[in-house]
């Protein structure tokens, strides 16, 4: 249907930067997530694409088609905002159908695709209803059902599912990715929900600040952040993330993590990489709760200290682990751990742990970029 191409894209209002050098080609067909925090950006290049903002720097293209001066009519976007505005004096036909009456197709064609679409989204009991009788997940589906029906190049959707409660959410979610796979079509979805972003995306651009700061799938901006943004962005619990640097133990060099006893060897691979980065700067080191492994015992495990904190969630166990205190604010430096509900812990116990060495992360505090 359609490829969109951002090419140095600036937009301000007033003194905000709302959106920097922003540049980010989206295939045809392929579904991506804008996903970030609040005031990020997501919305203003959401707006951007579909000419209801101009760029004060940059080129959008569509198609190869460069589209800064067409009017969002011409663009052949269809966009569902996150407050749907449903006609509440039409029925669910007619609300499906008005995009259509408004540029003059004939009524029977309009009656196949009000039914195509209908059928599609499993409202086709309902049309005759009004809005007011609807349930959220239902006027929802009306709202991305007026956006379909024009069946346009690009859909835009900007927290389409934001006022749904979360059962209905999740239904919908489910509902859309289908769709989107079977229409086919170019698809750029907002939202601030990195749950909702990793189980949509085909590919995820994290933002911050303005800034596209990763475009990836969602396993790979999971598993290979590029900043330490990403990095604490995603994930539930959060990457632990500690201060750290290079230290010298028995004549080998080690990272150790900071006022702490831990001092991870290191590949001759990841030495040279650190050694490339100012040590001025500073390291932050970042390994998830999942990837590290917790055991009573010291079965070849390196690392003891002592349990702070057990958290049961059912499927898992958190654990809360001290790996020192902090000199100037005595505040504790606790490492998270996910475990196997089964695992046995009380607090104060020595426990024994072990880092899973492909999936530890590095980064440089100053640029914020990942080491490795
Ligand atoms: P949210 O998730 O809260 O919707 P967002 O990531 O979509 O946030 P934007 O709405 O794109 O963020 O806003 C980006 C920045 O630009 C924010 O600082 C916002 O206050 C500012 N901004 C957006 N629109 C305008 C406007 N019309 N006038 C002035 N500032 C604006």
């Amino acid at each position: 249907m359609a490829h969109i191409k951002l090419e140095n894209i600036v937009k301000r209002f007033g003194d905000v930067v709302a959106v920097k050098d922003f540049n980010l080609e989206i295939e045809d067909k392929e579904f991506v997530v804008f996903l970030g925090p609040s005031g990020c950006g997501k919305t203003t290049t959401l707006r951007l694409i579909a000419g209801l903002e101009n760029p004060e720097e940059g080129d959008i293209f569509i198609d190869g088609q460069r589209v800064n001066d067409l009017s969002p009519a011409d663009r052949d976007i269809a966009f569902v905002f996150q407050f749907y505005a449903l006609y509440p004096h039409l029925s669910v036909y007619d609300n499906i159908a008005f995009p259509l009456k408004a540029v003059k197709v004939s009524k029977s064609e309009i009656d196949t695709q009000v039914k195509r679409v209908a059928e599609i989204l499993q409202i086709s009991n309902m049309l005759d209803r009004k809005p007011n009788v609807l349930s959220g997940g239902e006027m929802q589906r009306v709202a991305l059902g007026r956006a379909m029906v024009r069946q346009p190049k690009v859909y835009l959707l900007d927290e389409p599912m934001a006022n749904l409660d979360t059962k209905i959410r999740v239904d919908t979610r489910a509902e859309i990715k289908r769709l989107q796979h079977e229409i086919g079509a170019t698809t750029i979805f907002v939202t601030h929900d990195q749950v909702e972003a990793m189980s949509l995306a085909d590919r995820i651009a994290v933002i911050h600040q303005g800034l596209l700061q990763q475009i990836g799938t969602p396993h790979e901006v999971y598993n290979k952040p590029e900043s330490l943004f990403v990095a604490g962005f995603m994930g539930m619990p959060t990457m632990n993330l500690l201060g750290a640097e290079l230290a010298s133990q028995e004549g080998e060099s080690v990272l150790r993590l900071s006022h702490t006893d831990v001092h991870l060897r290191l590949s001759p691979e990841r030495q040279a990489r650190i050694s490339s980065v100012s040590q001025e700067n500073g390291l932050v080191f970042g390994i998830r709760p999942e990837h590290i492994t917790a055991a009573n015992q010291p079965n070849g495990q390196s690392i003891s200290a002592h349990l702070h904190l057990v958290e049961p969630l059912g499927p898992v166990n958190i654990l809360d682990i001290r790996l020192g205190t902090h000199p100037e604010t005595q505040e504790p430096i606790l490492l998270r751990v996910r475990t196997h509900p089964t695992f046995q812990g009380a607090i104060g116990d020595t426990i024994w742990l072990d880092f899973s060495e492909e999936e530890m992360h590095l980064f440089d505090r100053e640029t914020e970029q990942a080491v490795w």
